[in-house]
C-alpha cells in the first residue's frame, strides 16, 4: 500500500495535521498506543487560538478568565471578562481530531509502532507483527523523544526537563489558574494550579517530584486527595531539521513548544497549517519557513528561560513588584495574548515607566527580551 503521507504519532499535533491534509491527500496515521490521551498535558489553551484553530467543543472541560501570580511574599491578579483560556481533556481532543480526519478520508493505524526507516519505506510493528508503508512524504509527529527524529539524524541542544503533575481534589476558584514563582521551592519552573471545576485541579511543575511534593505541602493539597499522577518530559530549544528530503517533523517530534509555559498543542497546530501549505505548494522545504512566527516565539521564549534561570528570588519579587503595579497590570490586561508572548513583553516594555524600573532591577532582562 501506498500513501501520499504518512504521519507518525497521533497526538494533538498528528491528528490535527491529518484533518488537514485528508482533503487534499491520501494520508495514513500510525499511533503506538490502542487507545488515545493518557499523556501529562495540564490542557491549557488559549481560547482564542482554540476558536480559531477549529479544536473541538466537546474537548473543553472548563474555561478561565484569568490568573493569579504568587512568589513568595507577594501576589496580583489578572482578571478578564471573557475566557482566556480553556483546560481541555486529551484524551476526547485527540480522539475527536482523530475521528474527524477519518471522516474526511484519514486511514489510522493504532497499537502500531514506527521502527525505522527502510528504502525508502517505514518500517512498523503491530501486535507483534512486521509490516512496511511506503509514502511520497512521512511526518514524524511522535512527541519529545521522536524515533523519526532520531531516523532523519536532527540533531539538538534542547534543555529537556521532566514534568510532573497530578489531579488533586481541593477548593479552587472555579475560573482563575494559579501561578506560582518561588524559587524556595522549585528554582527550574513555577508551579500551576490548574482548576478542572471548583473540587478539582490540576497541579504541576517541572524539574523534579520532590520540588513539586514541596509546592503541595505549601499549597497545603493533601497527598491523599491526589486522584492521579502522571509524568512526561519537555525540551526547550531547537531540534533541527525540521524537513530533511522527504520527511517533517511537527509538534514535541520538532520541539515546537513555548520555553516560556511549556504549551505545545498550539505551536504544533499552527506548524500544521504551514506543512499543508508547504505541501500544497509542492515546496516542502519552505515548512521551516512558513512556521517563521513560531520560530519568534520560541526564540523569545529561549531568551526569556535564561533570564529567569539567572535571577535569584530576590530579584523575582522585584519583578513582581514591577508587574503587580497598576500600570502593568492594566497592560497585561488589555493586551496580553496567551500564545504571543512577545507581543505582550512588547506591550509592557514600550512604557517608559515600566521599561526603567525594570532596567533598575537589571539591565541584562531588557537586554535579553528586547
Ligand atoms: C507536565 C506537562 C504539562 C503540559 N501542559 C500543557 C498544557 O497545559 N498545554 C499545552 O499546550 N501543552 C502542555 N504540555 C505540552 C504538551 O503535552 C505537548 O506539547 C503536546 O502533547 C505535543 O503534542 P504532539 O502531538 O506533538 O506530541 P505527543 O502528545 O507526545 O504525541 C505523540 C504521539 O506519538 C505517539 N508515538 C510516539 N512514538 C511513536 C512511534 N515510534 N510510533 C508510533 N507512534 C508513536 C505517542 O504514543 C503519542 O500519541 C505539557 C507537557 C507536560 C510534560
Amino acid at each position: 500500500m501506498k500513501y501520499d503521507v504518512l504521519i507518525i504519532g497521533g497526538g494533538p499535533a498528528g491528528n490535527y495535521l491529518a484533518n488537514l491534509l485528508a482533503r487534499d491527500f491520501s494520508v495514513a496515521v500510525v499511533e503506538k498506543k490502542g487507545s488515545f490521551g493518557g499523556k501529562a498535558c495540564t490542557g491549557i489553551i488559549g481560547a482564542a487560538s482554540y476558536e480559531r484553530l477549529g479544536l473541538p467543543e466537546e474537548a473543553v472541560l472548563n474555561k478561565l478568565r484569568g490568573a493569579v501570580f504568587y512568589s513568595r511574599i507577594q501576589s496580583f491578579e489578572i482578571a478578564r471578562k471573557t475566557p482566556q483560556a480553556y483546560i481541555v481533556d486529551r484524551k476526547i481532543l485527540e480522539k475527536t481530531l482523530a475521528e474527524r480526519a477519518v471522516k474526511r478520508g484519514a486511514e489510522y493505524y493504532m497499537a502500531t509502532t514506527f521502527r525505522g526507516f527502510k528504502n525508502g519505506r517505514a518500517v512498523l510493528q503491530h501486535l507483534g507483527e512486521r509490516l512496511e508503508i511506503e509514502a511520497d512524504f512521512y511526518v514524524g509527529a511522535d512527541g519529545v523523544s521522536s524515533t523519526v527524529a532520531k531516523a532523519i539524524g536532527a540533531k539538538t541542544n534542547a534543555e529537556f526537563l521532566s514534568g510532573y503533575e497530578v489531579e488533586v481534589v481541593g477548593d479552587f476558584k472555579e475560573d482563575f489558574v494559579e501561578v506560582w514563582v518561588n524559587k524556595d521551592i522549585n528554582d527550574e519552573f513555577f508551579m500551576w494550579v490548574a482548576p478542572v471545576n471548583g473540587g478539582l485541579a490540576r497541579v504541576g511543575t517541572l524539574g523534579s517530584i520532590e520540588a513539586l511534593n514541596r509546592f503541595l505541602r505549601m499549597r497545603m493539597l493533601k497527598p491523599t486527595s491526589i486522584v492521579e499522577f502522571k509524568a512526561g518530559s519537555v525540551g526547550f530549544g531547537w531540534r533541527k531539521p525540521w524537513v530533511r528530503d522527504n520527511v517533517a517533523l511537527i509538534g514535541d517530534a520538532a520541539l515546537q513548544i513555548k520555553p516560556t509555559t511549556a504549551g505545545g498543542i498550539v505551536f504544533g497546530a499552527i506548524c500544521a497549517h504551514a506543512l499543508r501549505e508547504a505541501l500544497l505548494s509542492g515546496r516542502p522545504g519552505d515548512y521551516e519557513k512558513l512556521c517563521g512566527n513560531v520560530k519568534n516565539q520560541i526564540s523569545f521564549g529561549l531568551r526569556f528561560r535564561k533570564v529567569f534561570r539567572g535571577m535569584g528570588q530576590e530579584d523575582i519579587e522585584k519583578v513582581f513588584e514591577v508587574l503587580g503595579s497598576d500600570e502593568a497590570r492594566a497592560v497585561i490586561e488589555g493586551q496580553a495574548d496567551f500564545d504571543d508572548h512577545v507581543k505582550t513583553a512588547k506591550a509592557l516594555l514600550r512604557r517608559p515607566k515600566l521599561l526603567a524600573k525594570l532596567i533598575r532591577i537589571s539591565p541584562s532582562i531588557v537586554r535579553y527580551l528586547v
